[in-house]
């Protein structure tokens, strides 16, 4: 099937549904909130008749984006199912039990689930709100737009692509924005939300930096404890906004952020500029992009393995360059 032809299918699916369900993945980032919210504006606007709920915990700071909305299990079980964003079915955040094989899934990072009655994946895409404006803004596409479907999906783009830095930013999202831009966005409200971090946030930003350790393969390691995040006053979610940190130090190709849980395992946020990361990723039981990836580690044992093994990706990548 072609892309059109998935639009088609997708929106057949919509059509026979009265209600409908859109989830994405848990702890969620503006990708996963703008195609979800984007989504369910393209629906309202598109079928009046029809309710569409958000769903999935989210945190205040992704709020400006949109909100969720909560629900019985009866409405759920009642309710065609679309999940965001979500390449393998553990991730996904649902109050309620899903079935992977009944929803439909669309999404632009490399399939680790194979799952859904109809799944659309296009990783040459920055983003699943790429994705989606791609559809709204086809040719002949049944799906309407608006304003506040524009914000939502410019926010997952933005998001996504880290305001356009990220080598999957392309001429197509550039098109994208420029379709999206035709509505009243809030560029700088948006980009603002992006870039503010409060207090707290920002001296660990300025302990990252102090403290990161970078190998001579230019991997910056950094390990965050429970303590110290007690210490900073920092929400485990919140160090989501220091992830990206060390991009910005001449001479690191490659990063990973290692913040300790309660029950003392490490999730890794693995970043790369070049070596490839997604398959130490997976080597420890995660996944994601060639360079964005994440994982959950059983213990400092299997951080310190990690680290020597994103060493040994830029070891090589450094190698490859110079031949
Ligand atoms: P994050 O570092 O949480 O921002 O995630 C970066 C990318 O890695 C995401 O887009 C996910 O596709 C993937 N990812 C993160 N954590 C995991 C995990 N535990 N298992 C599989 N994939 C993950």
């Amino acid at each position: 099937m072609n892309k059109q032809e998935y639009l088609l299918a997708i929106d057949k699916e919509i059509q026979k549904a009265d209600s409908i369900v859109i989830l994405r993945h848990e702890l969620p980032d503006p990708d996963a909130i703008g195609s979800q919210i984007g989504l369910k504006k393209i629906i309202e606007a598109t079928y009046p008749n029809k309710t569409v709920y958000a769903l999935g915990e989210m945190n205040d700071d992704l709020a400006y984006i949109g909100t969720m909305d909560s629900i019985s299990q009866e409405v759920f079980d009642a309710s065609l199912i679309i999940v965001n964003d979500t390449a393998n079915t553990p991730r996904i955040d649902s109050p309620y039990e899903v079935n992977p094989s009944e929803v439909i899934k669309i999404d632009h990072h490399p399939d680790r689930d194979v799952y859904g009655k109809i799944s659309y994946v296009d990783t040459t895409a920055s983003s699943t709100s790429e994705i989606l404006c791609q559809f709204v803004f086809s040719e002949n596409s049944p799906w309407k737009v608006n304003e506040e479907v524009a914000n939502a999906l410019y926010a997952g783009i933005v998001g996504d692509t880290g305001r356009f830095l990220y080598p999957a930013t392309t001429t197509v999202t550039f098109e994208m924005v420029s379709k999206l831009l035709e509505f009243p966005v809030k560029i700088s409200e948006i980009a603002y939300h992006m870039i503010t971090n409060p207090v707290s946030v920002s001296r660990l930003a300025g302990y990252i930096y102090q403290n990161m350790e970078i190998s001579e393969n230019g991997v910056a390691i950094t390990i965050l404890s429970q303590e110290q995040l007690k210490e900073f006053g920092v929400e485990e979610h919140q160090t989501h906004g220091v992830i990206s940190l060390p991009s910005t130090v001449e001479g690191v190709h490659c990063w990973c952020l290692f913040v300790e849980q309660p029950d003392g395992t490490y999730r890794c946020n693995l970043r790369s500029k070049g070596p490839i990361v997604n398959e130490i990723a997976a080597n420890h039981g995660g996944g994601g992009h060639p360079l964005a990836s994440g994982a959950v580690v059983k213990s400092l044992e299997e951080v310190h393995q990690m680290s020597e093994e994103l060493n040994e990706s830029s070891k090589k990548f450094l190698a490859s360059l110079n031949k």
